[in-house]
């Protein structure tokens, strides 16, 4: 391919682009059946011939970008799947067409240095010790994988175990301990791991998902206490301060699942939520739910370097390991996009004040909606403590029918879960594109929706 060729290629994609950002306000938030009919077309066996690249990106863009969710407009409220910031965005471009591997220094000195910013960054915002490792990894599940193998090894190693040696059949055993309602991601990696699912003890929780400290007895060296900064559903945090003075006085591992909690620390209207998640030794956090970063980007820290490197070891005659930064030594993977560049884009963008104000706005967008549906006659089942809503209507069956009518309606898109057995619609303000009029527009969209299952009901 001639470099006129690629030019052509890249300012088709520069286009296309433009024009998705350009519909993204008018057109349905979840694509509509016409448009997912037309999936079809990619129905076909592996073409024996290959095609003009002009004409595919043309197809991609024809039916592939209506059939996108509208996940970077302002009004998709569904997980915690976070926008995307422009900025990073643009830099993400950059480096695609640089595409590096961040496995080693001598695969991309750009990358390296910038995963060493990047950490010494994160560090400064989360409030870490000096000298706590970050790996650059795919998300919040690959995170706490890290950070679990770090801490179990770390565990057996003060045992005279070396776990990644002689692995876990006849180990001394370890104490695993979550809350009820920790995340899935959690019981996988445990499972993962060789720490079974069933095996931990579970801790039982208050009605916003908080561990009860109360209930949470004889933790000692040979116990890994998970810890959740954000509860998936209800946005709530343990109680860290009390909780990691304890873990810390018994000696045990704490690992905090902050995937998209963890930016508490970086606003000050939000920091008492994180105050003393400072004391764990180990801590899961994502870039692409509330801060906004392009996906795949998760980073896993580490107070410990040595545990974390050494849980991930890996040798072969072949790597060339360098006096500078070499990512592979943090994450499970070898290679590996150098996702740390977006993220370093949008921290230098948005600096400390940048951060602190998107956190800051997430969670105040979120309390216009408790205020707004409240006003509306609908039930807000959780404490609004950051960027999480949870919204129920007078019972069961008109919750579940109301959600079924916002997804469909194109205005919104919003998830539900079962809160203490109870069907909810779940709201996570996660872009920073959500502007107070989207709020207004959605609370339309929910007054609506359940007057139109009302007056079925009524037929
Ligand atoms: C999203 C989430 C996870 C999983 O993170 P991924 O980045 O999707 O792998 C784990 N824990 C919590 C609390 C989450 O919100």
């Amino acid at each position: 391919m001639k470099s006129r060729q690629i030019h052509q290629l890249l300012e088709l994609a520069h286009r296309y682009s433009a024009e998705y950002v350009d519909a993204l306000d008018e057109r349905s938030v979840f694509p509509d059946e016409k448009v997912l009919e037309k999936l079809a077309i990619f129905d076909e066996s592996m073409p024996a011939r290959g095609s003009d690249p002009v004409d595919v990106l043309g197809l991609l863009h024809r039916y592939g970008s209506p059939a996108t969710v509208a996940q970077t407009g302002g009004r998709y409220f569904g997980f915690v799947n976070g926008g995307i910031h422009p900025p990073s965005l643009a830099a993400k471009w950059l480096s695609d067409t640089w595409d590096q591997n961040s496995a080693l220094y001598v695969m991309s000195p750009i990358s390296s240095k910038l995963e060493e910013i990047c950490e010494k960054w994160l560090v400064d915002l989360f409030h870490l010790p000096e000298g706590t490792a970050a790996g650059f990894v795919s998300g919040t599940s690959m995170s706490l994988l890290c950070g679990i193998a770090a801490g179990r090894n770390e565990l057996l190693r003060r045992l005279d175990w070396d776990a990644a040696a002689r692995g876990l059949f006849g180990a001394p055993e370890i104490n695993v301990v979550i809350g009820a309602q920790a995340h899935s991601a959690v019981r996988k990696a445990l499972s993962l791991l060789g720490l079974g699912e069933e095996r931990v003890r579970v801790i039982p929780c208050d009605d916003q998902g908080r561990m009860l400290v109360d209930k949470m007895s004889d933790l000692d060296p040979r116990t890994l206490l998970i810890l959740v900064a954000g509860n998936v559903n209800t946005g709530s945090f343990d109680r860290f301060q009390k909780i990691c003075q304890k873990a810390r006085s018994a000696n045990c591992w704490v690992h905090i699942d902050g995937a998209f909690g963890l930016w508490a620390a970086a606003s000050p209207d939000t920091y008492p939520l994180y105050e003393g998640a400072e004391l764990a030794d180990s801590w899961s956090v994502d870039a692409h739910k509330t801060l906004n970063a392009p996906y795949d980007c998760g980073v896993i820290l580490c107070k410990d370097r040595t545990a974390l490197v050494s849980a991930l070891q890996a040798t072969g005659s072949y790597i060339q390991w360098s006096g500078n930064r070499d990512g592979m030594l943090y994450t499970p993977e070898m290679s590996r996009r150098a996702r740390s560049i977006e993220l370093w884009m949008l921290l230098k963008t948005m600096g400390k004040s940048g951060v602190a104000a998107l956190i800051s706005q997430l969670c105040s967008r979120a309390r216009l909606f408790e205020e707004r549906l409240k006003e509306e006659g609908f039930n807000i089942v959780n404490e609004v403590v950051f960027n999480q809503v949870l919204v129920a209507c007078d019972n069961a069956p008109e919750t579940e029918a109301t959600l079924e009518r916002i997804q469909k309606s194109g205005e919104c898109w919003c998830g539900g879960a079962l809160w203490l057995g109870e069907p909810v619609i779940r709201i996570s303000v996660c872009s920073w594109a959500t502007t107070e009029e989207d709020v207004e527009r959605s609370v339309r969209t929910f007054v609506h929706a359940r007057a139109n299952v009302r007056s079925a009901d009524a037929r």
